[in-house]
């Protein structure tokens, strides 16, 4: 396997392999861009069933993330890690911390966090021996959510604006795709807000308690592509958007959380095509990491990162303006946008 001819690299600056025989590591890190400051990404921890598996993974994240942080501003470049080992039967303290030494070889340009297969626990036995760890808590909640929800909630509504030409959500209709934690917070602000709500889950008791509260309507996972709504939100699994999907929709605007929702990059001209609204997943879904991010800083105030977060709906507008000026789908717009924004010398 050769890293330069791999599918998935992509002018990555940096990528090692770290093994400690004592504990059994096996881990890889890529740094992807570093212009705009040092790599943020979560480590994850999976049992990739090759080490081919575990090096396009790491390789692909790290360059999702160098989009995630320039287009939300933040002064951040792209990062990811992985641990080939199962979370459950092979993470130890002494995996953790070998971890950690590999992270601090690389003198902060990689900054961990967690992501699957990590938690704070880990992040906090990494952080006994390096200092290049993020999302520390200082409130010990342990959850981004609440800042995701916010800023798809600002991301929505600037989507309304453009593809619905509304600048009130009171009265439309909204599909919920997953209501699971940032689905479930978007939800109550959207009812806050006066949308009407679809949910489905395939976790039948949450949907049904949350419409219980929001006096929102159920459809069933298989159904809710076809509701009869103005806006899909899609908050539960990546690739939703595929082929099928994308004939059946009915809503004029697509926005929500879910990571890589675009099945195939094609799918956003078809989206285009019949003119429904694309709301570029890693713009709308950034705030999460913008709270991560404020986290390292001295100056952390909550209303401060709130206002970051909201800073979402101004990208967006720029992103949508080029692309109705362009007459395309706001994704190749985003993805430009990213690139002026963490390439030197391309505007
Ligand atoms: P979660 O696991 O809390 O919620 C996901 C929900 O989707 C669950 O309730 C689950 O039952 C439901 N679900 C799964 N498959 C489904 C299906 N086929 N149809 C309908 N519902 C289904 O996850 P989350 O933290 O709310 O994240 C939701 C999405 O947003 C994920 O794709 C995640 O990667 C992405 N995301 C989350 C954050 C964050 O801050 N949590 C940040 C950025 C992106």
């Amino acid at each position: 396997m050769t890293l330069f001819a791999h599918p998935d690299f992509d002018h990555h600056e940096q990528v090692i392999h770290g093994h400690d025989r004592a504990s059994g590591l096996q881990a890889i890190i890529a740094l992807h861009n570093t212009y705009r400051g040092p790599a943020l990404g979560g480590l994850r921890i999976h049992p990739y069933p090759t080490e081919e598996r575990a090096l396009a993974d790491v390789l692909r994240l790290a360059r999702g993330m160098t989009y995630k942080s320039a287009l939300a501003d933040l002064p951040l470049g792209g990062g990811k890690a992985v641990i080939i080992a199962d979370p459950r039967r092979q993470k130890s303290p002494q995996l953790l911390e070998a971890m950690g030494r590999l992270i601090d070889t690389l003198g902060g340009r990689y900054i961990t966090a967690e992501d699957s297969g990590s938690n704070e626990q880990d992040m906090k036995t990494i952080a006994a021996v390096t200092r290049h760890v993020s999302g520390l808590r200082r409130d010990d909640s342990g959850d981004p959510s609440p800042f995701t929800a916010w800023g798809v909630f600002n991301a929505l509504r600037c989507a309304v604006r453009h593809g619905l030409e509304r600048d009130t959500l009171t009265g439309l209709r909204v599909a919920i795709q997953g209501v699971g934690s940032v689905g479930a917070h978007l939800a109550r602000h959207l009812h806050a807000a006066g949308a009407k709500l679809v949910l489905a889950d395939v976790d039948t008791q949450a949907v049904k308690h949350l419409a219980n509260e929001l006096h929102a309507d159920v459809m069933s996972p298989l159904d809710i592509f076809d509701a009869q709504v103005d806006i899909f939100a899609p908050c539960a699994m990546g690739a939703v958007l595929d082929k099928h999907v994308c004939e059946r929709l009915k809503a004029s605007v697509v926005v929500g959380a879910a990571n890589n929702q675009l099945a195939m990059p094609e799918m956003a001209d078809r989206l285009h095509q019949r003119g429904i609204l694309y709301t570029p997943d890693y713009v709308a879904n950034a705030g999460g990491l913008i709270e991560v991010a404020w986290q390292r800083r001295k100056d952390y105030r909550h209303d401060s990162v709130m206002a970051h977060i909201a800073n979402i709906e101004r990208t967006l507008d720029e992103i949508f303006d080029r692309a109705s000026h362009e007459q395309c789908s706001p994704a190749p717009i985003a993805d430009r946008l990213a690139e002026e924004r963490f390439s030197p010398g391309v505007a």
